[in-house]
Order: C-alpha cells, then structure tokens, then sequence
C-alpha cells in the first residue's frame, strides 16, 4: 500500500513551499497538467500557471510537464509555459518518465513528480523512487479515462485510511 502514499500532500501547485524542496535538494519538477495545473475545461494555462512557471524558473528549477493526454492537449500548455512535456505519458508506466530523467542532468533524489492522482502520478513517482507531491484534484470534472481510476483511488483511499497510512483532506510536507 505504501506505493500510494506520498512523500507530501497539499492542496494546490501554489501552497507547495517550493523553497522548503530546495533546501532538500530538489531541482527539477515534473507537473501533472489535467486538474493539476488546470481544470479539463481550460484548454490553455491561466495567468497563474504563467506566473508560478516564470517564479520556479527563477528559483532555478527545472520544469517537464508530463501528461497522459493527448498531444493537442498538452501541447498548448508545453508552448504558452515554455517547458519540455511528454503527452500521451501512460502513467502509472515508468519507461517515458524514466527515459525523461535518463536523458536530464539529474538524479533520482533531485527530482519530484506533482500531480493529484495517486494511482497515476504517485504510483509513477514512487516506482520511480523520486520524491512525489500529491495534490487535491481541482475539479471533480474528470476525462473519461481519468474517472474510471478515480474509482479505483476512492477505494484505495479508504483502505489507506482504514490503515492509518494515508487521509485525505490532511495536508503535510
Ligand atoms: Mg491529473
């Protein structure tokens, strides 16, 4: 179960002390984008995105944006945020991501994976043996592929709970 669990747990992509991920070393950040970065109804990043984006560059972080979606999906996002992505990226899958890293500057313990699905983005992450940041989905709106897994996650969310190991709504880093 401890596959599921990750290393830090907050609400959005703007109250992670991304500082705090510096002072542990880390320098590179790979994004989620679906009810991560945005809901499925925005096609393009928000003025938000734009400013967080532009602020961890200048901290010195390196950003992937890393998605399961399609490439007219993300390929917007990968142009507006200037960031390498990966579309298509069938996570909970490793090789695209571990491919990514093989081809980057850094190492395993440099590196976090940020997305606000356990059972894809933590399970990834966490198989990987890189740090993993869990978020609250932004919006229970969800593409069909995305809400057949959501499903699954509320039943492992329950057993996680049941077993003290993880609860969701608890924020921690
Ligand atoms: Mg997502």
């Amino acid at each position: 179960m401890e596959i599921y669990v990750p290393d830090i747990y907050q609400e959005n992509i703007y109250k992670i002390n991304y500082d705090m991920l510096l002072s542990r070393g880390i320098k590179c950040l790979i994004f989620d984008l679906d009810n991560t970065l945005v809901t499925i109804k925005e096609n393009t990043p928000t003025e938000e995105n734009k400013k967080l984006f532009k602020e961890l560059k200048e901290k010195g972080f390196k950003l992937y944006l890393v998605s399961n979606s399609i490439k007219t999906r993300v390929k917007p996002f990968h142009e507006e945020l200037k960031v390498d992505y990966i579309y298509s990226a069938q996570k909970p899958k490793t090789e695209k991501i571990i491919e990514l890293i093989n081809n980057s500057k850094f190492d395993l313990d440099e590196i976090a994976m940020i997305g606000d699905s356990m059972v894809d983005d933590i399970v990834c992450g966490n198989t990987i043996g890189i740090t993993t940041i869990l978020l609250d989905q932004l919006s229970k709106s969800e593409f069909p592929f995305a809400r057949i897994k959501r499903s699954r996650e509320k039943r492992i969310q329950k057993k996680l709970r049941d077993n003290d190991l993880f609860t969701k709504g608890r924020h921690y880093e």
